[in-house]
């Protein structure tokens, strides 16, 4: 699968397809609607390196110059106009590939002038390019044909590339799909999507240019509510319209965006293009802001030295865990690790190797732990595990795994040296669940005392 996904014949034949779809959506002698191509093939290139190659240019050409041909273009024609896609290609490639991962992925605030400058440059190259061939091939003067390949080539950039960058990956939709089970959102999700598509029906049924910013709250709306990859889906969707919409003259802004309509047209496409942009900056200002978000919440409730839950969130976990058992009169049970003699660890080998002894603790602790377990980081060296479900005799072996695999195994500090390290542990036992999570916690505490009192490296249960 892997292999052909890999193949430059896909980037050939993908480019074929996206060609012969732009072919399709040109409503008069000039240019295409959308004219996906050239935007597609740099989102893909920029995503999956491999398809950068001298054999992947190859393939794309092919693919243009094979759409030309099927649909009725001559060779030289394709030839010269495939050369300009592939320049404006080529020079939007050279500058995407100048950012890092993370930028292009569009999750920043500043990502919409990282496609606007790669939409400028794309759109520069095939002005160029776009500009010289026509002029050659049909004798168009070719300053303003440069000029209209220029700007419809930054439109389609710019409503292409960001959903090709977005677009999840075919494996992440895989896994997603085998972790949950998808079902469909609640209604109200789709307000923001049907406001879209009632204000784009206004607009064709309004007179005048303002009927072309009609959806604009509706797209910042479903900025606000949808993800990049579903906001950049709907920018593009109403874009196609409302091209569609000028050329079959739906939208009349006194002029189709069309190259024989001069700057009138070159304005009704500008003026749908700079509208893309606002959906666009919000979205990946809300992404943004969303994915700091969920990193404090990590940093909020996770231990920064062992990446364990801390003290509250651990407290907040257990809390919740017990109230479920409650409804089903489960068992659950909750054990107090303390790492014996840890002062003199710190003494000994230094406080940064107390600090490593401590993590290695934390990953041998976690491995020990059935899926649905938790285990916190209470402060210092001392550790809590919450056990839902668990029966007495489970708790124990649970216990006695910790134990035993924290006593076996040194703890690597570093190629020379390592330390053995115990732990005393003070088991809880609830039948019913129903007892507070604070007097389980305080129960275990207690026969952690009793455990270190006869001589540490052992299991106390407490009594009921
Ligand atoms: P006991 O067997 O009775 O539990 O003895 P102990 O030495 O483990 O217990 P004590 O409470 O006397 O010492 C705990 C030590 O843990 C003291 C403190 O300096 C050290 N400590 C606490 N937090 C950290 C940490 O984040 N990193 C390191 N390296 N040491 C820590
Ligand atoms: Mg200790
Ligand atoms: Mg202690």
């Amino acid at each position: 699968m892997s292999r052909i996904l890999n193949s430059p014949v896909t980037v050939g034949l993908i480019i074929f397809c996206a060609a012969i779809f732009g072919i399709l959506t040109r409503f008069d002698d000039s240019l295409a609607v959308l004219w996906p191509a050239n935007a597609l093939l740099i989102g893909l290139m920029a995503r999956n390196p491999r398809w950068a190659s001298a054999a992947g240019w190859i393939m794309a050409a092919a693919g243009y110059v094979l759409a030309d041909i099927l649909t009725g273009s001559e060779l030289m024609t394709s030839l010269m106009l495939t050369a300009a896609n592939l320049l404006g290609a080529a020079f939007a490639l050279g500058l995407l590939t100048r950012f890092d991962t993370d930028a292009r992925c569009l999750a920043q605030p500043a990502a919409v002038l990282l496609v606007l400058g790669v939409s400028l440059a794309a759109g520069l190259g095939a002005g160029i390019g776009g500009g010289i061939a026509t002029g050659l091939l049909f004798g168009s003067p070719m300053v303003k044909s440069g000029l209209f390949w220029m700007l419809a080539e930054i439109g389609n950039f710019l409503v292409i590339l960001p959903l090709v960058l977005t677009a999840p990956s075919p494996l992440q939709l895989i896994l997603d799909r085998r972790r949950r089970t998808w079902s469909l959102p609640p209604l109200k999700c789709f307000i923001p999507v049907a406001t879209l598509m009632g204000s784009c029906l206004l607009s064709a049924w309004l007179d005048g240019a303002g009927a072309l910013a009609v959806p604009v709250p509706a797209l910042l709306w479903c900025a606000i509510s949808y993800g990049l990859f579903t906001t950049s889906a709907l920018t593009l969707s109403f874009s196609v319209w409302t091209m569609i919409a000028m050329s079959l003259g739906y939208i009349d802004t006194g002029a189709a965006p069309s190259f024989d309509n001069g700057t009138a047209g070159l304005s009704a496409r500008l003026g749908v293009l700079f509208i893309t942009l606002a959906p666009l900056t919000v979205a990946s200002v809300m992404a943004a802001r969303t994915e700091l978000l969920e990193r404090l919440k990590h940093l909020a409730a996770h231990d920064q030295l062992t990446g364990l839950l801390n003290r509250g969130a651990f407290r907040d976990r257990a809390i919740s865990e017990l109230a479920n058992l409650v409804m089903s009169g489960g068992p659950s049970a909750v054990l107090m690790l303390d790492i014996d003699r840890f002062k003199s660890i710190n003494d000994t080998y230094g406080h940064a190797a107390g600090d490593q002894a401590l993590t290695g603790f934390a990953q041998r602790a976690s491995g020990c732990l059935r899926a649905g377990d938790a285990i916190g980081r209470l402060g210092g060296e001392e550790f809590c595990v919450m056990l839902p479900g668990c029966s007495q005799l489970e708790a124990h072996a649970t216990a006695e795994r910790i134990r035993a695999a924290i006593a076996r195994t040194p703890i690597a500090l570093n190629a020379k040296q390592s330390i053995t390290v115990t732990v005393s542990v003070g088991l809880a036992y609830t039948a019913t669940s129903q007892e507070n999570f604070d007097d389980l916690l305080l129960r275990a505490d207690e026969a952690l005392y009793r455990a270190k009192q006869a001589g540490r490296n052992r299991i106390e249960a407490a009594s009921a």
